[in-house]
């Protein structure tokens, strides 16, 4: 009975993990052999293998973000293309010289509230954002106060 059961469940492991392979293997079918490698696909299966997904729309995103100098963590663009969030791109972000040399162009007035801030009150912030198309550059950069900061990007 016991070594029953334990077959039983083993067939049932076995089952689900054909169903996850099969499920990438359809969704995703370049193989990117280290890029892949480790993602969580049990977790993805579970949670989008209802969801109605384009692989050809999938493919053509993946290899934009491949290309996009702007996405430092390469290995969570299938994380991002499924869930879209971006923090497991990692966005590049503006550096210290940057965000200093803006502040002290706008004079430590955040161009959203039109109040005066200290330098660590503030935060620099794509003017076009980065799922536009907007580049980590200093002409697209901007200091915001947290709270302007916090309520365009809606975190
Ligand atoms: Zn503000």
């Amino acid at each position: 009975m016991a070594k029953h059961q334990h077959d039983k469940n083993a067939d049932e492991l076995w089952f689900y993990f054909k169903d996850v392979i099969e499920w990438v293997g359809r969704y995703f079918p370049v193989k990117r052999g280290k890029l892949m490698k480790g993602q969580p696909w049990g977790d993805l299966y579970n949670k989008y293998k209802d969801t109605p997904l384009d692989k050809d729309e999938l493919e053509a995103e993946i290899q934009r973000l491949l290309e996009n100098e702007e996405v430092e963590n390469k290995k969570g663009i299938y994380l991002y293309v499924l869930t879209r969030e971006e923090k497991h791109l990692n966005l590049r972000q503006f550096d210290g010289k940057i965000a200093q040399r803006k502040y002290e162009e706008q004079k430590g007035v955040c161009p959203e509230c039109g109040k005066e801030f200290k330098i660590e009150e503030m935060e620099a912030d794509h003017i076009i954002p980065w799922h536009k198309g907007g580049k980590t550059t200093y002409e697209n950069c901007q200091m915001l106060c947290q709270r302007c900061n916090r309520t365009k990007s809606g975190k």
